[in-house]
């Protein structure tokens, strides 16, 4: 297993370097500013009791509340979910939202538990957090394995525990919720539908013709199943999807639609009706114009990177970190494009914002009122980048850390370090 961690703070000495951030703030900035770790208890439905590891790493509240997804996921421990929690810090700090950043999870295999026994590992784990969340202070949303569902019972939990007159304040202590439970509308699409508005401004940037073009995404969940469902109304052709249960292709073209149906039935992409089993160097290999990786990190390392086809312009970052230096570094080499993460898959963390927001505010925002703020944020973003992928001739992973960590500077330098 690679420490992610370890390429998160490469990745953030290269940018600071290169702008020559002042030293007393990269100090602060270097290291997580809380990590909460809580090993729990839990009776599952056999009466046996079983004991979790959960994690909350806040990363920096200079910007406002703590926030950042839950993953429920076996590889989950401290190094994770700090990467996990800096990459959040960068990311609202990219698209201009008042939110800090912070990440957790709980080291588990969900596939392993039954529905109840999920629901009392997930409200026990709220329970346990406590104070150490809370709607003005850090907010949870959802990441892998876990969903609207997930949110829904920290929710009840959290409410749970406070006076009965406090509760309707609080429904902002959680985003990623279900509409009836005072979610957002269009919160489940962010992600895909920010990842899919960096394309298409990369495609303006370009000229290149999205009418055309052909695409493969690896994780066919949250984000990658929307991603791929909102490139196809633009004409382009999804030919090749990976998942945990295996990969599967067809040149002539996948109906992502008509995919979602089927993993929503069998649990995974394999066993697609019109599509051919093949293995994971053979997707890599795939010949199409735009990849989207949207499930885990690592993946386009040293070993695998040169396996991309020459006719690959983009990758567009759905997953967090996905690429690692080497990948970095090869991607450039073959002169293939980057949406990196931290701008390409804020989307989510910008709805939860707009979630936040209608929830403190009693408002229910319309798809298109959504919609068009999302987009806002997203290209202001991608512009941002751009310039200062311009100004500081740097590839455009360290450009965005360079927007990131500029904005930090400057809120940093006003308000001073106490005392
Ligand atoms: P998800 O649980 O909905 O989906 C994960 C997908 O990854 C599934 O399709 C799963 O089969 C696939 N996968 C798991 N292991 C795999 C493997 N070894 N090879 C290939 N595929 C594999 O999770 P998600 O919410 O879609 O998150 C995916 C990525 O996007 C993560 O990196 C997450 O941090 C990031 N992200 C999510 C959000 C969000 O709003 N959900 C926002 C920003 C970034």
């Amino acid at each position: 297993m690679r420490n992610v961690y370890g390429t998160v703070i490469r990745q953030f000495d290269r940018a600071a370097d290169r702008m020559g951030l002042d030293p007393s703030i990269r100090k602060i900035l270097s290291v997580p500013m809380n990590e909460v770790v809580i090993n729990f208890p839990v009776k599952m439905d056999d009466g046996r009791i079983e004991m979790f590891a959960g994690y909350r790493v806040q990363h920096n509240d200079a910007l406002g509340p703590f926030k950042g997804g839950l993953r429920f996921h076996p590889a989950v421990e401290i190094n994770e979910v700090r990467a996990l929690a800096t990459w959040m810090t960068w990311k609202s700090a990219i698209v201009d939202i008042p939110f800090g950043g912070a990440k957790g999870g709980i080291q588990c295999d969900p596939s392993l538990y039954s529905e109840s026994e999920m629901q009392r590992i997930t409200r026990r784990f709220a329970f346990s957090l406590g104070a150490n969340i809370g709607p003005e202070y850090d907010i949870p949303a959802p990441d892998v394995n876990t969903n609207a569902q997930t949110m829904a019972w920290i929710l009840d939990t959290y409410l749970s525990t406070l006076p009965p007159g406090d509760r309707h304040r609080a429904l902002h202590v959680v985003t990623g919720k279900p509409v009836e439970a005072g979610g957002s509308i269009g919160r489940d699409k962010a992600t895909g539908q920010g990842v899919v508005y960096c394309i298409e401004r990369w495609a303006q940037d370009r000229s290149f013709d999205l009418s055309n073009a052909t695409y493969f995404v690896q994780g066919f969940g949250n984000v990658g199943s929307w991603t791929a469902r909102l490139l196809k109304p633009y004409g382009s052709k999804l030919v090749a999807v990976e998942d945990h249960t295996g990969a599967i292709a067809n040149p002539a073209g996948i109906d992502p639609d008509e995919l979602s149906v089927h993993v929503a039935q069998h649990g995974g992409v394999a066993g697609f009706s019109g599509t051919e089993a093949i293995d994971h160097e053979a997707f890599l290999r795939t010949q199409a114009d735009i990849f989207v990786p949207a499930a885990l990190e690592n993946q386009l390392t040293a070993e695998t990177t040169p396996w991309l086809d020459v006719k690959v312009k983009v990758i567009a970052e759905g997953a967090n970190g996905p690429t690692d230096l080497d990948g970095d570094a090869i991607l450039d080499e073959k002169g293939i494009d980057l949406l990196p993460d931290i701008l390409c898959n804020a989307g989510g963390v910008v709805v939860s914002y707009f979630e936040w927001l209608q929830n403190k505010r009693s408002e229910f925002w319309d798809l298109d009122e959504v919609d068009g703020k999302l987009r806002r944020r997203i290209m202001g973003g991608y512009d941002r980048v751009r310039a200062a992928a311009d100004e500081f001739d740097v590839d455009w992973r360290t450009a965005a850390y360079i927007v990131a960590l500029a904005r930090l500077e400057r809120l940093y330098k006003r308000r001073g370090i106490f005392p």
